[in-house]
């Protein structure tokens, strides 16, 4: 009979992960037994709450058929939208492959809700960067700031805690949305988990109960037993290459919340007086059925790749964040490597050990939205997923990597190994 530790060896040693870099990967996942059985209960929670949602609104074969043109009575888009609502809590919901990303799919709830003469206020520090433009904060086309809508900034305080003092000056009377950011984007501050964005919503109410609270769930969902929208958010809003469409949807952004916020949202999407009522699903309506069905399995896997990769290089002494032993709030996983040629390993690491595109090279390069060079390794199935493995980060001081993602925690863990392989190669770590 076969020794299965062998045989494993033997695979990772065909892909090119060495017996030192394995070994020490092994003595590793072995301290996160006790975590990964935490991160398996939660996806087992999240699970059956797919499930009853797909139950009570009556999923159906049916639901899967495309529909194209102006996409009238399409019953598989308007039960799938009855699903997030009731999944994450929501009155409505609009989750659309017409909503091409999440810097959309926010800029949309923004636009849609906001209203010249109204402020937009991020009492969380400065927004992802994407969002620089559409805000106004970097000039562009088509920003909040050329419709006359201005914005005000609260940033955290040193230790990462909010500044209530600095936020309740901050409202006034043309506030009108606040912006709450939930993952740390290409930042350094750490997440914050649903409980203190219920904290932070509950006061800014107690100010200004009428503002709406939007948060940006973008790397959040199912990571936690609870979403935004539980603990008091107006709206919630994220894309569908990240979590929920769980790998398989191969486009879209999702806006849940309040009725008349959605309403707002479909509105600008489509156009007033059509809404919700067009937008065909072509034929990708299936996948994001699917793809949420899987999404809390799927979020499992990233999250124990992400804690993975924070235990080995916090042992090989790098600034993880979080670090190895925090608890978790979105799969981002940081790491500063301080050193261009490390952070470049690093993703070519991930790059090498992909299903698709294995053999490229991942270089820096200019993106539109960013204003310092960027280097990002995916061997995606659909481009740019960000829920499949993938390390990006601004090729500038701290070198800070961002990783993400994994479909599967076995391919999540090779992808940390191969990266660990290539900075062992190059003398840039020693494994002891
Ligand atoms: C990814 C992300 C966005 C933007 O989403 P894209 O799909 O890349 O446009 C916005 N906010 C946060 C926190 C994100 O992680």
């Amino acid at each position: 009979m076969l020794d299965t530790n062998e045989a494993i060896y033997r695979q990772y040693e065909t892909l090119g992960i060495s017996k030192e870099v394995l070994d020490f990967g092994t003595s590793v996942e072995k301290e996160l037994k006790e975590r990964f059985d935490k991160i398996d209960t939660n996806a087992e929670y999240n699970q059956l709450k797919v499930i009853a949602a797909m139950q009570k609104n009556k999923v159906s074969a049916e639901c899967f058929q495309a529909s194209s043109g102006y996409g009238y009575n399409d019953l598989g888009r308007d039960t799938l939208e009855r699903v997030y609502a009731d999944c994450f809590g929501a009155e409505d919901a609009l989750v659309r492959p017409q909503i091409t990303c999440g810097t959309h799919a926010l800029a949309l709830a923004l636009m849609s809700n906001l209203r010249p003469g109204d402020e937009l206020l991020s009492p969380v520090g400065k927004p992802y960067d994407t969002l620089e433009e559409v805000i106004g904060i970097r000039p562009s086309k088509g920003s909040l700031a050329e419709y006359g809508i201005t914005y005000a900034q609260v940033d955290l305080l040193p230790d990462g805690e909010f500044d209530y003092d600095g936020i309740k000056k901050a409202i006034n009377e043309k506030t009108k949305l606040v912006t709450i950011q939930r993952s740390k984007g290409y930042a350094t501050r750490p997440t914050l988990s649903v409980k203190r964005i219920g904290e932070l919503i509950a006061f800014v109410k107690s100010i200004k109960p009428d503002v709406i609270c939007m948060v940006d769930n973008c790397y959040g969902e199912f990571v936690e037993d609870t979403e935004p929208i539980q603990v008091g958010a107006d709206m919630m809003v994220g894309s569908l290459i990240k979590n929920p469409g769980g790998g398989l949807a191969p486009i879209g952004g999702y806006i849940v919340g309040k009725k008349e916020c959605v309403e707002n949202a479909a509105y600008r999407l489509t156009s007033p007086g059509l809404g919700k009522e067009v937008g065909a699903s072509l034929g990708v309506i299936q996948s994001f059925y699917q793809g949420f069905f899987l999404a809390p399995t799927v979020v499992s896997g990233a999250l124990k790749g992400a804690i993975f990769a924070a235990k080995i290089y916090e042992k090989l002494g790098f600034k993880v964040v979080p670090d190895g032993t925090e608890s978790r709030h979105d799969i981002i996983q940081a790491v500063e490597f301080n050193n261009r040629d490390a952070m470049i390993a690093f993703c070519e690491g991930i790059q090498a050990a992909a299903p698709v595109d294995s053999y490229v090279t991942p270089e820096p390069w200019a993106m539109p939205g960013y204003d310092s060079d960027v280097i990002m390794a995916a061997g995606a199935f659909v481009q740019g997923s960000s829920i499949e493995l993938s390390a990006d980060g601004p090729v500038k001081p701290p070198y800070a990597v961002y990783f993400q993602g994994g479909l599967t925690w076995y391919h999540a863990k090779l992808g940390i190994l191969m990266s660990l392989q290539k900075l062992y190669e190059r003398n840039l770590v020693k494994l002891d």
